[in-house]
């Protein structure tokens, strides 16, 4: 079974979509890049901090979920990472209201022995130093993923260039890309930001779906359109989650498996929006993915025929 890294934020979020508003809930980008790789058989591991106002009831939900929470400090006295964000009516396009990054002002994450192998890593939204400080302690992965966000470009970024420079791969949303390459064309943003480091670029394009660039090559996964959707945050990570866990459970990062890889992700993150915070994917099962992928196919499957 392959190993798997993640590090991001566990956290607390306050949400306001156009169909309600939730009070401190459990969120976090690393919460849910395990949550939705916990749907494929891999060996998970996360490395984050919270404070002592944390529940241990949202500790024990990420181990029922195989989730090894070795590396999630708990510090004395300290206050959790809290995020809250107001959704516009598109649900496309959120303003941040807070950031407190409390406890992770000062973290210096451990990496679990039991993962310092591991072969696939997941650099989960966080500080770009924490991302390389994890980095640094995994002796010789196979692939390392790489998710930020424009926070980190306004504040940390020479930091997060460094990262950048490490990585196979990076997933980001449209309006980041263009704010990281200075380019409008998303064609154009790819390959600037392939000149920074990683050999892929997925662009996340929330309801429009995703692309994947290489080089000259390029795919594009739809996002399910869908009747309902309540709150899009964590989408981007679920996506993210999924993405990396069917490589780590294939085992192959081939360009056509990486294909398949951004499907997994965009079906994973269809289920992510149907409810609020974390809920829909705490009780999603193995089956209910596997029929939304058929949805999938049919979506964009076509033959066509001119004499
Ligand atoms: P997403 O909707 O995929 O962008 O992810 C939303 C999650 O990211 C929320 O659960 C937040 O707790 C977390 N988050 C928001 N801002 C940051 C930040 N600056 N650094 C790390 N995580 C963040």
């Amino acid at each position: 079974m392959s190993k798997l890294l993640i590090v991001g934020t566990v956290a607390f979020d306050a949400i306001e979509t156009p169909f309600g508003k939730t009070d401190k809930i459990l969120g976090g980008a690393a919460t849910y890049i395990g949550l939705s790789a916990s749907n494929f058989d891999v060996e998970s591991a996360v490395v984050s901090v919270v404070g002592e106002d944390f529940p241990q009831e949202y500790l024990d939900l990420l181990k029922t979920n195989n989730i090894n929470i070795e590396g999630v400090e708990v510090v004395k006295g300290g206050k959790t990472f809290f995020w809250s964000g107001k959704y516009h009516n598109d649900l496309n396009t959120r303003d941040t209201l807070d950031t407190q990054l409390n406890v992770l002002a000062d973290f210096n994450p451990v990496v679990p022995q039991s993962h310092k192998d591991a072969e696939f890593v997941m650099l989960g939204n966080l500080h770009p130093l924490v991302q390389l400080s994890v980095l640094e302690q995994v002796k010789n992965p196979k692939l390392v993923v790489l998710d930020t966000m424009n926070f980190w470009m306004d504040n940390a970024l020479e930091d997060l260039m460094k990262v950048i420079e490490k990585v196979d791969v990076i997933t980001i949303n449209d309006e980041e890309a263009r704010q990281l390459s200075g380019e409008y064309s998303l064609v154009k943003a790819a390959r600037k930001i392939e000149e920074m480091g990683p050999k892929y670029v997925v662009i996340k394009k929330g309801e429009h779906g995703a692309l994947l660039f290489h080089k000259e090559q390029i795919f594009f996964a739809p996002a399910l359109p869908l009747e309902e959707v309540f709150d899009p945050t964590g989408a981007g990570d679920t996506f993210a989650g999924g993405f990396i866990g069917y490589l780590a459970r294939t085992g192959d990062i081939s360009f056509e498996n990486m294909k398949s890889a951004i499907i997994y992700g965009s079906n994973l993150a269809s289920f992510c929006v149907e409810k609020f915070g974390t809920e829909r994917m705490q009780s999603l099962t193995g089956s209910q993915m596997n029929e939304r992928l058929d949805e999938f196919k049919k979506l964009t499957q076509f033959e066509t025929q001119l004499d």
